[in-house]
């Protein structure tokens, strides 16, 4: 059923015009968060949800949505100006300032997010960070950490597609900020309140940009509604 009525608020998406009580598109909460309300991300999103989609179908829209989250998340990044020569004349042109993007990947998700993002910022370093969830205490145990020197220089943009309980972002923030990087966002498809409250309890200065924020988590620490196993869809290991 197709209906120009919005869902409830807190339940899945946004829409390009404001529905009363929900986030605006792409705007800043005072949490630190954005949600990216593009109309183009949000009809992938939905399309990406869809449990009949096909192996194929889901990498190609995860890689879409993270090339139009990158333009929103990079924004901010700041500029320099260079004597250039057009064939027609001289011009002080912007160009990006400092070391080169660091992409932190969480594995092994975000690898779909990260591909997608390097069709935008073709230079961007890419980190590694492995984590998996205890089944029993769903905390982060780390197994494989991995980043490009000369961090105190760079910009980071940790990914994962799914933030959910947030502590495989809460020790990914924490690994990376031993490097001391000049600062740190993190960017998901999907957030859960319950992610995004411990993610801002204990790194308030890390900026988030999400595509939806749904529901809630149920009780084995998946988003619902949600899209299901990210990382099983992506690489069809179910
Ligand atoms: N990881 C996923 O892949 N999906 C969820 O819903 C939560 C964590």
């Amino acid at each position: 059923m197709i209906t120009r009525t919005p869902p409830p608020v807190g339940t899945t998406t946004l829409r390009s015009s404001t529905p009363p009580g929900s986030l605006p598109p792409s705007s800043p909460s005072p949490s630190n968060v954005t949600v990216i309300g593009h109309p183009l991300v949000q009809h992938k999103l939905t399309l990406l949800r869809q449990k009949e989609r096909s192996t194929s179908s889901f990498r190609t829209l995860l890689s879409e949505i993270s090339m139009l989250l990158v333009y929103e998340v990079t924004r901010d990044l700041p500029l320099v100006y260079q004597e250039i020569e057009t064939p027609l004349a001289p011009m002080r042109a912007p160009l990006i300032d400092g070391k080169k993007v660091v992409l932190l990947n969480i594995l092994r998700a975000g690898t779909g997010m990260v591909e997608g993002m390097l069709r935008i910022l073709p230079s961007a370093r890419v980190g590694q960070i492995g984590l998996y969830r205890d089944p029993k205490t769903l905390g982060a145990i780390e197994y494989y950490y991995k980043v490009p020197g000369e961090m105190s220089d760079r910009d980071v943009i940790i990914v994962d597609p799914m933030l959910a309980t947030g502590n495989s972002a809460v020790a990914a923030v924490e690994r990376v900020k031993t490097a001391a990087p000049r600062s740190i966002k993190f960017v998901c498809i999907l957030a859960s309140p319950e992610g995004l409250g411990n993610l801002r309890d204990t790194h308030p200065d890390v900026q988030v940009f999400t595509a939806a924020i749904d529901e809630r988590l149920d009780e084995h620490g998946y988003i619902v509604p949600g899209l299901g196993d990210a990382g099983d869809r992506l690489f069809g290991t179910k």
